[in-house]
């Protein structure tokens, strides 16, 4: 498959400029959707011969034709993994210069990155319409967190210096809290089924995303950005697709923040209880 990004100078530039939170929501839901559908249709073989042209305008990627600097004018601020599998621009088919987007392991909401989208927030709010938290599955920073939970002497092995312990520090809480969500829904016995750590790690990524989420909704509405929408999901290495695993569409789909602690109980009792976390345990209790 040919993938060509044209810029045709005498064309108009589109930019997408989405009046609201829920419209910057849902374009980039519909962008994951055709980057599914693209690694949907090499997969299925249809990639010979196919090309695909995006039209693109060096604008959106940042530069000025004209000469000079350009104003950064993203419409969605994302917070995302590091994971060098997980770009964010790629997966929801948009410019640089339509997402501000900040990148740490584990998608951690340390003070430089909670800066990083203060400054969003305060400086780029003209066009700024949501803040998205974007977890992913098979996160590595996320299961090194689960590894010392479950295995609390490989702390120092895991944690080899001060900062990734620092980092494994701070998905301790998420992972935590993924771990009593999934004893209250499965009973303490699930801590011996064979998939209970693959579970764990699905659970604690949804938890670390949806609870990131809610720091960043209060963080909004504190710099008087109530109109801001703060949304997250989980990018599926598998399937591409951006959702959570307890959704009941295979569409792809961007999760609302929570806007107090106890909203998140909910959201992460219905992950416990999804039919993909049941699958990663072995099926149903016997
Ligand atoms: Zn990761």
């Amino acid at each position: 498959m040919d993938i060509i990004y044209r810029f045709d100078p005498d064309a108009e530039l589109e930019r997408v400029q989405p009046e609201s939170g829920a419209e910057a929501r849902t374009i980039l839901e519909q962008g994951n959707g055709q980057f599914c559908d693209i690694v949907a249709r090499t997969r299925a073989g249809e990639h010979t011969g196919t090309t695909l042209v995006v039209p693109c305008d060096v604008r959106l990627l940042g530069a000025d034709p004209d000469g000079g600097s350009l104003r950064q004018e993203p419409f969605a601020a994302i917070v995302g993994c590091a994971d060098a599998r997980v770009p964010p621009q790629m997966i929801f088919r948009r410019m640089s210069n339509e997402m501000f987007v900040v990148r740490v392991a584990g998608n951690v909401i340390g003070s430089e990155v909670l800066a990083s989208v203060e400054y969003a927030l305060e400086h780029l709010s003209s066009g700024l319409r949501l803040v998205v938290v974007l977890g992913h599955s098979g996160c590595g920073a996320v299961t090194a967190a689960v590894d010392v939970y479950l295995t609390p002497l490989r702390f120092e092995e895991i944690g080899s210096t001060r900062s990734i312990r620092s980092l494994v520090d701070k998905l301790l809480l998420p992972v935590h809290a993924a771990a009593r969500r999934l004893e209250s829904a499965w009973g303490s016995e699930v801590t011996r089924r064979p998939g209970y750590r693959a579970a764990l790690i699905e659970m604690a990524v949804c938890t670390n995303a949806a609870e990131s989420a809610l720091q960043l909704r209060r963080t909004a509405t504190m710099l008087g950005a109530e109109k801001v929408e703060v949304a997250f999901g989980v990018y599926d290495l598998a399937t591409q697709r951006v959702g959570l695993p307890s959704d009941d569409t295979a569409e792809a789909r961007l999760a609302l923040a929570p806007d107090a602690a106890g909203g998140l109980v909910p959201i992460s009792e219905a992950v416990a209880r999804s039919s993909a976390i049941e699958a990663l345990l072995g099926g149903a209790p016997g």
